[in-house]
């Protein structure tokens, strides 16, 4: 006769707003760590929604959806930043954990705000000014020297919402359909050599763990390809790097990853472009690069469990985007990456193709890093439709 068994202790649920490919992978890593996910998802097709099973359907900016959602969640995290800040603190003010708390997030949601903290704390960043109109834009590029960049404190991703404006002839630009409550950011036009990026990711308890520095490159405002360790970067700047995200994740309370988007200018001295608190897309190298990656980390993080090791597996590791191209089937052109690349790491987001849409992203790592980039390079252009690369 077989007798009941309790159903023992009930696993951590942790829930995440927005179903994106972030939040796709954060789900692949909670699988390992036992969590159970729950996901609001902005539509049924979107990347995450498509692999959780616990899914609710709903609008992240609507108070009543979301504070439903959170009912019996030991944690509430995102995939993206679009929550409004007073619908998470009156979540957090009915007992729900949320991490990021809303005090944090307000860094990464909102550029004025982070620029004046930054600059406050006296860490590195451009020049700049909140400007009311297009006068005081020109009165600010006058004064710094044109070109300038013009930015919404709000709502831009992907370099959308941000503007090189080489004169005081475009200074209307950034004004036109301006959304209520987001303001322009001038900034001095930071000459730079490349970027860089550095993720730490910090827990409730105070426990923080930084990522090595990696470059990014970006095209178009999109990140085409990480490098790990950054090519070239002296010891002593990498960990400076290091300290500094390190400082604003405990300057902030930060909770979960943090990305610290840099800009490395001529002389080697870098400058805050902005922050992310969740997964970040140059850190997707860690899920097959480094001992704990950034998605279990977060997690990890929210949920106050010790953090992992974030060291690499290997001297270099390569990540190249794969952005929406000639191919539609993504999953049959595998075949001609895996059959030619055995080391080769492939995801890919469930997501259809379109182009210029961040669909996946390929990750080699070894010891030579022109071999190992090479690698990452050609996959990623043959998922994009170009064979020959
Ligand atoms: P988004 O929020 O769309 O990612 P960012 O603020 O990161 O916007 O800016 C997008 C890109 O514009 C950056 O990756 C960088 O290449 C460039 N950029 C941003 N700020 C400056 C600046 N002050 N000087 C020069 N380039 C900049």
């Amino acid at each position: 006769m077989t007798t009941p068994t309790s159903p023992g202790p009930r696993p951590f649920v942790v829930g995440i707003i927005g179903g994106g490919q972030l939040a796709r992978m954060m789900y692949e890593a909670s699988i390992g760590l036992g969590v159970d996910v729950r996901l609001l998802a902005e539509g049924p097709d979107v990347s995450a929604a498509g692999v959780v099973h616990d899914v609710t359907v709903g609008d992240h900016t609507d108070p009543a959806t979301v504070k439903a959602f959170a009912v019996g969640c030991d944690a509430v995290t995102f995939d993206h930043e679009h929550v409004p800040a007073g619908l998470l603190r009156e979540l957090e003010d009915s007992g729900v954990v949320v991490r990021p708390g809303p005090a944090a997030l307000l860094h990464a949601q909102d550029k004025a705000v982070m620029r004046e903290r930054l600059t406050a704390l006296g860490l590195p960043c451009p020049a700049y000014r909140v400007v009311p109109d297009a006068a005081a834009l020109v009165a600010f590029g006058d004064e710094q020297g044109w070109p300038v960049i013009a930015k919404t404190s709000r709502g831009g991703y992907d370099g959308k919402g941000v503007w090189k404006l080489a004169s005081a002839e475009d200074a209307d630009l950034p004004f036109a359909g301006l959304a209520p409550g987001v303001q322009v950011v001038a900034e001095e036009f930071v000459d730079f050599a490349r970027e860089l990026s550095a993720l730490v990711v910090r827990s409730p308890s105070g426990q923080a763990v930084a990522y090595p520095v990696s470059e990014s490159v970006q095209r178009d405002g999109v990140c085409v390809e990480t490098v790990t360790p950054a090519p070239g970067l002296d010891p002593e700047q990498a960990v400076a790097a290091e300290l500094l995200a390190l400082t604003v994740a405990h300057e902030l309370e930060v909770v979960g990853l943090l990305a610290v988007e840099l800009m490395q200018r001529r002389d080697g001295s870098v400058v805050v472009n902005e922050l992310a608190m969740r997964p970040h897309n140059t850190g997707h190298w860690t899920i097959d690069g480094a001992h704990t990656s950034q998605f279990e980390n977060h997690l990890r993080a929210v949920l106050d469990l010790p953090l992992g090791d974030p060291a690499t597996r290997a001297p270099w590791t390569v990540m190249a985007n794969v952005l929406g191209g000639a191919v539609d089937d993504l999953p049959s052109a595998l075949l001609h990456c895996f059959a030619r690349d055995r080391r080769l790491r492939v995801q890919l987001y469930g997501k259809s193709v379109r182009p210029g849409r961040k669909v996946g992203h390929v990750t080699t790592y070894g010891d030579d890093l022109d071999e190992t980039r090479k690698r990452a390079r050609h996959a990623a252009a043959y998922l994009m439709g170009d064979p020959d690369a």
